[in-house]
């Protein structure tokens, strides 16, 4: 019996980055298809990454959108918001959305992203905190905020900074508490971290790291009071930004198979004909899914190309990271403390360069303050550059 529902040649679930580049691949490798994107998210799809970066000042729903409304009327592309996909049957071609029903794709991404690690304590106790992923959490933690003295943050890494920049910058008692040694550890060696810690440190921040939390209270209207060794953290706002889990929900008990993500080969093909998965819920090879924008973005690329029977491959392809703190720039690219390289320091007046090469050229680097040449870094790395030619084209 042929299963009802409307049909669309692709589907895709999430209207993240991911998302929206495939849609945007498949438009253009495919003037008539019939695309259909399916977000939980209210509204039109956005830059995820701008944020947490705009706490201070604020921003509304209309800010930040990847592409203006009328983009979608003009490319044909359907956008169902504020829908949820519970389940992916793979041999009928099918989704069910919580609803409006059942859907029909011929190929199908999946592109669901990423969801936040909710520490052990905070989820046994069942604790309210803010863990700023969405646009509608974000706006929400805004308006909470300017009730608000005290913030604390905890999380060790790039977003947990940047919102207690942001948290400092609007005037409230941040205190940032971390169970790692070293702030941004996954992107900077020990010295650039200690700057960083430094300068959030000077700008106000009560910096609490390898420390751990044995117990929560929670008094709606009185806050947060934080145990730990040695003292109680008291806040009128928590935020929790521990790290995240690729969001697989979807294709459980569907036979795709997961491992720290939904694993992908390099078209992005999950092992179930015509589904394909991108982006921060996907896994490539070895690595858990790399949490990066242009990561996603590029695996969004790759899977619309394939989708559309064009070829494109994941390529070993490294990507970039970078945070901005009180006017200062931080640029990690495919650092890691576990690698045994030595790193060749390039360090002039405010600018500072770590750049770890191997036998084929340069493999990594971090770098502080030289963001007008972000880019000429990136391209070093990519093409694997010469310290000789590093030396030549990014002077200092
Ligand atoms: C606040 C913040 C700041 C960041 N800053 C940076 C940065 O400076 N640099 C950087 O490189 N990266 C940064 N990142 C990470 C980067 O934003 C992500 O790696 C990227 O957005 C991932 O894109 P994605 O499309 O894979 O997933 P997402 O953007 O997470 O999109 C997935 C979408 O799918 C939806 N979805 C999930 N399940 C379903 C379902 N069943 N039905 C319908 N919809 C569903 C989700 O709600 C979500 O809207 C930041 C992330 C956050 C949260």
């Amino acid at each position: 019996m042929e299963e009802t529902g409307t049909y669309h040649e692709y589907i895709i679930i999430g209207a993240g980055i991911a998302g929206i580049k495939a849609a945007e691949t498949i438009r253009a490798c495919d003037a008539d298809a019939c695309i259909q994107v399916i977000s939980d998210e209210p509204g039109f799809p956005y830059k995820r990454t701008d944020i947490d970066k705009h706490i201070a000042n604020g921003f509304t729903n209309e800010d930040f959108l990847l592409h203006p409304a009328e983009w979608f009327k003009d490319s044909r592309i359907e956008l169902l918001s504020e829908a949820v996909v519970e389940q992916i049957i793979p041999d009928k071609k099918l989704i069910i959305l919580q609803h409006s029903g059942k859907h029909r794709y011929g190929k199908l991404l999946i592109a669901s992203g990423a969801a936040p690690v909710v520490p052990e304590i905070i989820k046994s106790q069942n604790i309210p905190a803010y863990y700023i992923r969405t646009k509608s959490e974000t706006l929400n933690f805004l308006e909470a905020l300017k009730k608000s003295k005290s913030v604390t943050i905890i999380g060790g890494g790039v977003q947990s900074v940047e919102i207690a920049e942001q948290c400092i910058l609007a005037g409230k008692k941040v205190t940032l508490l971390s169970r790692s040694s070293n702030l941004l550890q996954k992107y900077f060696p020990e010295d650039y971290s200690i700057d960083i810690e430094r300068m959030l440190s000077e700008k106000g921040a009560d910096l609490n790291l390898s420390i751990g939390i044995s117990d929560i209270s929670y008094r709606k209207g009185e806050g947060y009071d934080l145990k730990t060794t040695g003292k109680i953290i008291h806040s009128d706002l928590l935020v929790c930004t521990c790290g995240i889990i690729p969001n697989t929900v979807v294709v459980n008990n569907t036979g795709i198979q997961i491992g720290k993500g939904i694993m992908v080969n390099s078209s992005c093909e999950t092992n179930m004909r015509d589904i394909f998965a991108a982006g921060d819920c996907a896994q490539y090879e070895t690595n858990p899914p790399a949490g990066l924008w242009h990561s996603a973005e590029f695996m969004g690329k790759v899977a619309g190309q394939n989708m559309t029977g064009n070829t494109a491959s994941l390529s070993s392809k490294t990507f970039r990271l970078k945070c901005e703190l009180f006017g200062r720039f931080f640029f990690s690219q495919n650092y890691s403390r576990n690698k045994s390289i030595t790193g060749t320091d390039i360090n002039k007046q405010s600018i500072k360069q770590r750049w770890f090469i191997t036998e084929s050229g340069a493999a990594g680097v971090v770098m502080t303050d030289d963001k007008p040449r972000a880019k000429v870094y990136e391209k070093a790395v990519n093409e694997a550059w010469s310290i000789e030619r590093i030396r030549k084209e990014i002077p200092l």
